[in-house]
């Protein structure tokens, strides 16, 4: 099998090999990494008739690594069927590339230098659970799960989480835990609690991480212990879903609704839903956690009713409270259409963030960008800096005086006038985190932080500012560090962090999400704000300490907007009530199932004909699944034109699952054959269960 042929391909070998086995194989003049997939099951291949095909030996097999269990190998043949994949590519991605690289030397000094497990010990913290942890814990020991926790920021998910991986790993003395985490650079704190919590029991090198930011030589290791078995805890993001384990027995996906479970090129696979996939198949138990579900799989998790006795297929478990009586920070809604005309801070905030800083309190200012990039403006002939390849506008970088597009990456100089009238002046409009960094600092310039008797600190932090290896880490340490009064920052800061001194926490321009075509806007952007309020207060003592309750304040121009009072009250079910009954009214997941084809052209018309085309020859070929599935009409992406590229998408719909699938294993021949067809086209895709429409 290889990467990037369909196609199970044929070796001989002089001695019998079990499936799974890793084998070096030759193809064409080159030779390649192969896995035995199964065993000879038809006879020879046939050339001509009487006449058996000679088939080229294997070059060798891996040694010393033992060969791919069958979990692992149906793990990755399912996610290539589902998300429409070439089995080779998905298999291939799936393994380490120094796998392929390094000759059998080099692998055998690797492989010797790995440790086995130590024989587990007692690595159950002894504290005392709160009622609601201690019942969640009873539930997922007495139940095979799938489980939800849903827990508040605070409320001691993770705790629940390391809890159930000791006792997993104290049942079974080869017992192995898969922790899945959004963003590994946003969560250096989960590995060190991990860590903390086990390598005294365990071992150091009883815990391995995954994640793409890592060497290929480190890639190596921790796949090689997980495979092995020497890893008993494997903390990593999406990619590690198809890691090889020697006895995986619990897999815990944190922060479930995170859209960075979903891979967004080549197999575009959803971690969270294969890892329900891999336990099921494996029997290992799945734990989901999150204080503000996906609406997948809060309603998979439904309790029974008397109009639905049987409920959702995965058991939920509520754990509303914060440890510690922390409370949640208080919601302040500040209507901008009250305040001063084109203030960015109003008033009231500005007052409380100076507030809350003169007494040494750190606060939050979180601005989600998402369509709030500066773009250069010219008030006199209204010319806007587009990118000259892409149907969006460059972004104004200030710091070093660039226009950058952050689509495709080309960057200019700024202008020193307006390139279509001559007009010299013109100005940014719109607000980035740099601006409403410079903003606040000079708004605050006069601010005395007491008792040390200094000048407030403000200071950023986003992609821009955290792009140097490191650089995220050390900005935070000078925030936990109480270097940092207030903090500017993008979605990046309302995760995970535990920072002990924020009270204050502000989204200084929600709104931009109320209204969006992405019908999954208003989810993120909930998600997106109970996260940040989920960063004040965190520290209950702290809080007492200082006097003042955590708040959480928000500037909108609809007050009244549902979202917000949902988010007033911290109500994610009720939210997420309304929303399911909007989704259920128009048919839209989790009571119906999409895919997108996407066609990447040199215009318009090519990637749109090839996406009609493509439907027409379904209809004609009657494919199977058609008469359950609903295939919108081709339309332009909302970036319709990347880097010269013309992209054009088609959304298919249905209320079965099984229908879905079923029709776009059928359509890919359909779709191979209609190619040639198109002159122009560059390429196409199929991305099954869009996070984006
Ligand atoms: P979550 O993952 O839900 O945000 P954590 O597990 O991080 O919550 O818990 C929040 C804080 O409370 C952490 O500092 C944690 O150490 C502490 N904590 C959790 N459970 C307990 C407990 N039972 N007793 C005391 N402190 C706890
Ligand atoms: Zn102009
Ligand atoms: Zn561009």
């Amino acid at each position: 099998m290889h990467s990037q042929l369909g196609d199970l391909l044929s070796y001989a070998s002089s001695t019998p090999l079990p499936p799974g086995t890793l084998v070096r194989v030759p193809l064409g003049a080159r030779e390649v990494l192969g896995v035995v997939w199964d065993a000879p099951s038809q006879p020879q291949p046939v050339a001509a008739p009487g006449r058996p095909v000679q088939l080229r030996a294997i070059a060798g097999v891996l040694e010393g690594i033992a060969p791919l269990d069958q979990h692992w190998r149906r793990l990755v043949a399912f996610a290539a069927r589902y998300y429409q994949r070439a089995l080779g590519e998905v298999a291939l991605a799936a393994l380490p590339p120094q796998l392929r690289d390094l000759d059998a030397g080099q692998l055998q000094r690797r492989l010797r230098r790995m440790q086995s497990a130590p024989a587990p010990e007692n690595a159950i913290e002894k504290i005392a659970y709160s009622a609601e942890q201690a019942r969640a814990i009873a539930e997922i020991e007495a139940h095979p799960g799938p489980f939800l926790l849903f827990g508040s920021t605070g409320s001691g998910k993770t705790e629940v989480y390391l809890h159930c991986i000791a006792q997993a790993l104290m049942a079974e003395p080869a017992a192995q835990a898969l922790i899945l985490v959004p963003e590994i650079n946003l969560t250096p704190q989960l590995e060190a609690r991990v860590r903390a919590r086990f390598a005294p029991a365990l071992g150091d090198a009883a815990l391995v991480t995954m994640h793409s930011g890592m060497t290929p030589a480190q890639r190596l290791k921790s796949w090689l212990a997980a495979h092995s078995g020497a890893a008993r805890i494997v903390l990593g993001t999406r990619m590690a879903i198809f890691a090889s384990f020697a006895s995986l027995a619990l897999i815990v996906v944190d922060e479930e609704h995170d859209a960075s479970y979903k891979q967004q090129e080549g197999a575009r696979y959803n971690a969270r839903d294969l890892a329900l996939w891999r336990g099921r198949e494996q029997g290992a138990k799945v734990l989901l956690g999150s204080a503000t579900p996906s609406l997948e799989s809060w309603h998979a998790s439904r309790p029974p009713t008397a109009d639905d006795p049987q409920g959702g297929r995965y058991q939920r478990l509520h754990m509303p409270s914060r440890i510690g009586a922390g409370a949640l920070p208080r919601v302040r809604i500040v209507d901008m259409g009250q305040q001063p005309r084109r203030a960015i801070f109003a008033p009231p905030l500005l007052a409380a963030i100076t507030e809350r800083v003169q007494r040494g309190e750190q606060c939050l200012v979180l601005l989600n960008r998402r369509g709030f990039a500066p773009v250069l403006h010219c008030h006199a002939c209204s010319w806007k800096s587009d990118c000259p390849h892409c149907s969006a506008h460059q972004v104004f970088h200030k710091m070093d005086r660039s226009l950058r597009c952050h689509h495709c990456g080309a960057a200019s100089r700024v202008p020193r006038a307006c390139p279509a009238c001559g007009n010299p002046d013109i100005a940014p409009i719109g607000r980035g985190t740099e601006q409403l960094e410079e903003h606040l600092a000079a708004l605050l310039r006069n601010v005395i932080v007491e008792p040390q008797g200094r000048a407030a600190r403000v200071a950023r932090i986003d992609a821009d500012t955290t792009r140097a290896r490191g650089a995220l880490e050390e900005q935070l340490a000078q925030v936990h560090a109480g270097e940092v009064d207030v903090l500017v920052g993008t979605q990046m800061i309302a995760k995970g962090h535990d920072f002990r001194r924020i009270t204050l926490v502000a989204a200084v321009q929600p709104d931009g999400a109320l209204f969006s075509s992405d019908f999954r806007a208003p989810e993120r952007l909930f998600a997106l704000l109970m996260q940040a309020a989920g960063r004040a207060g965190r520290d209950a003592g702290y809080v007492a300490a200082q006097g003042q309750p955590p708040e959480m304040w928000l500037q909108t121009w609809h007050p009244e907007h549902p979202l917000y009072a949902a988010l007033r009250r911290h109500d994610w079910p009720a939210f997420a009530a309304q929303q399911l009954a909007e989704r259920l009214g128009a048919g839209m997941p989790p009571f119906a199932h999409q895919a997108l084809i996407r066609a990447d052209a040199k215009s318009q018309e090519v990637a749109q004909a090839f996406l009609s085309a493509a439907a027409d020859a379904a209809r004609t070929a009657a494919l199977p699944g058609l008469e359950l599935v609903h295939l919108y009409p081709p339309v332009p992406l909302a970036v319709q034109r990347v880097a010269g590229v013309e992209r054009a998408q088609m959304l298919l719909e249905s209320a079965s699952r099984p229908a879905l699938q079923a029709f776009l294993a059928a359509w890919q021949a359909l779709l191979h054959a209609e190619r040639p067809r198109h002159r122009g086209l560059v390429r196409w895709l199929v991305d099954v269960d869009p996070q984006a429409i």
